[in-house]
Order: C-alpha cells, then structure tokens, then sequence
C-alpha cells in the first residue's frame, strides 16, 4: 500500500482540496475566542459530544428516531463502519469514486469492489451494480452524492434501487450537500439499511475535523462499541458548536462558491481543448488534451495554483484534472495559468 498523499500547498493558491476558501469576519472571531476562553482543557472531553450531538440533530431535523454518530471526520466515520464488519465482508463502490472507502478496505483487509460509472455522463450503471451486489453481497455500498472525484449527482431512481437491493447497509456519502441542494435524509425513515453521512469540511470546517452519520439506532449503537472514547476533542466540540450557529454566514459563502462555479464552468468549457464537466460540488472535474494532463497540471502549479491531478488513477480518469472553486481571484488565476499552459502545449 502506499499512504494517502496530502499535497505540499506551501506559497500555493491552493484549489486542491474542496476547502472554502473564506474565514470569518473579526466579529465573528472575536465571540468564537470567547467560546474558547474557558474551555476545560485539563479535562476529557464529553465522550457522547452531546450538545454537539443535539445541534447536529436539531439542524438537520433529525428526528429521535435516529440516532447520529461524530467521528473525527468522517474519514474516521468510514473507518469505523469497515472496522465493524466481518474479515470476510466486501465493499462496494462506483468507481472512480472517493479513494479512502477503497484505502481503508484494503487496510482491513477486505474485499472492495470498484463498479466502473457510465464513461459518457458519470451516473451509476445500474445494471452492473445491481449484478455486483448480487453477486457479491455486499456488507457495505458506499454511494457518494454529489460524487467526489466527478461531482455529479447520481440519479435519485438508481440510488434507491440499490438501497432496495442490497442486503447490507447503503452508506449516502453527503459530503457535499452543502452545495448539492439533494439529500436522502428524508429517506431514513423508509429504509433500515440506509444511513447518511456528512462532514462539516466543505461548509467551512475542514480543520476542525468532523463528520457524522446519521441512521437506525441498532446501527449506531453497534459502530459505538468500536469509536474510541474521546474522538472528538474539547476544541472541535465547543467550535463546531459555535460555528454551526452561525447558518447564515456560511449560507452566504455557500451561494458565493456556487455562484463563481458557474462562471468556472463556462470558462472551461469555452476552451477548444477543455471538456468540464457538471458539478454539484465545489468544485469541477475537467478533462485535458490526450497524455497532457500531467504536464499541464505542473505548468499550472509552476504559475503558483495548486489543483489535483487524477489522470495517474486511470480508466474514466485518464486526462483528467479537478479544481476546487476558490475565491473570484483565485480562480481567476487558475483559469489565466491554465490558459497559459494550453498554449504551450
Ligand atoms: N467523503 C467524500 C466523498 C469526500 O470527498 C471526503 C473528503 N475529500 C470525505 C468523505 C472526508 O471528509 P472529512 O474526513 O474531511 O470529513
């Protein structure tokens, strides 16, 4: 195995990574400081996070039902629920899909299935995910939506025929709901086998490291036994607890990123050389000119941004490089230094 590579971003624009790209107004941080002040920092902290928990329950209107899992991103989520299954158990995914449901499988030693998506539009093939799960029985089927790296939304028909099919559970990965505007939330109720996960990274959040899941009690209640006592610290629960208070700030960033997605998507999009594709997401999926991809994406980190380069993953992802929407001038830049490495290639 080789371990999951975080970029050096160091003097970089740094659009690899889905982050937003705002911070807070001073007020904003002047009164988070004096959420802080009196943080009990000589003691554990709670290990149910249960304010947390019910700030989480209360903005996602989950009902008590339900119950909600935090997990020291939900990386750490994924790894709990994987950690939970029998030696034996296999995993499935769409491929190309997020990297660490097949990381972490593989670390664990399970079986992991990648089901390639249709080459044309990146939405699930039904047919072979339905074969797939039969034929492999499935303890877990991750399906995120929107999907990171392509950031479409898979059709809403498909995900539920597979959360009807599958026997074991059916993780819907929401990581970036925040720009998505399409949920399955409101589905939990229909299906034992469905749980939700989402992080608060993409709001805004990402160093505070924090996910959650969401689903049947029974569920919960087991991935509880395997959850060391104290992963969420003392810092992230008063903080997220803060920040979460404050919808409207991150409700105005949330539509600025949107906004300026359209304006990156169409400026992709007018270059001859350049298919992008439709993204739900914060950011976009892009395909280059044959074998470029690679140097190309060098050229751009020479001129100072630094976007992620997937073409090395291969099949649906040859050629193809993904930049997270960032501030008007950042993307700006990526968009000037891009330009600029097409013509001298
Ligand atoms: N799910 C998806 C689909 C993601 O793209 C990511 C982050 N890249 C995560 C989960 C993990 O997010 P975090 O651990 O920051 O909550």
């Amino acid at each position: 195995m080789t371990a999951y590579k975080v970029a050096d971003a160091q003097g970089l624009i740094k659009l690899d990574a889905m982050e937003n790209p705002y911070s807070w107004p001073e007020d904003i941080k002047q009164a988070w400081l004096e959420t802080l002040k009196d943080c009990p920092l000589n003691r554990y902290p709670d290990p149910e996070a249960r304010h947390l928990t019910q700030t989480i329950k209360h903005l996602n209107r989950i009902s008590d039902q339900f119950d909600v899992l935090l997990g020291n991103g939900s990386d750490e989520i994924i790894q709990l629920l994987l950690m939970a299954l029998p030696v034996t158990a296999s995993v499935l995914a769409p491929a190309p899909g997020f990297v660490m449901y097949k990381q972490l499988s593989d670390c664990l030693g399970l079986k992991y299935q990648g089901i390639p998506l249709l080459a044309d539009t990146f939405d699930l093939d039904l047919p072979a995910m339905l074969a797939a799960i039969e034929q492999h029985q499935p303890s877990v089927t991750f399906l995120a939506y929107p999907n990171n790296p392509t950031g479409n939304l898979f059709s809403e028909t498909s995900v539920l025929e597979i959360i009807k099919t599958a026997k074991g559970f059916v993780v819907i990965d929401e990581a970036y709901a925040p720009f998505a505007n399409a949920s399955f939330i409101n589905m939990l109720g229909q299906y034992d086998n469905l749980l939700v996960m989402r992080t608060v990274s993409k709001l805004g959040l990402a160093g505070l490291r924090l996910g959650y899941i969401i689903g049947n009690q029974a569920i919960i209640e087991q991935l509880h036994k395997i959850r060391l006592p104290y992963n969420i610290n003392n810092l992230t629960q008063i903080s997220a607890d803060f920040a979460l208070s404050k919808k409207t700030l991150f409700d105005q960033q949330t539509q600025k990123i949107c906004a300026e997605r359209a304006v990156v998507f169409k400026q992709l999009n007018e270059l001859e050389s350049i298919t992008a594709y439709p993204s739900a997401a914060n950011f976009i999926l892009f395909r280059t000119p044959r074998n470029k991809a690679s140097e190309i994406f060098l050229s751009i980190r020479q001129q100072g941004v630094l976007i992620k380069n997937l073409s090395a993953q291969g099949g649906l992802l040859s050629d193809c490089l993904r930049v997270t929407i960032g501030k008007p001038e950042e993307n700006k830049a990526f968009l000037t230094a891009l330009r600029k490495s097409l013509a001298q290639h």
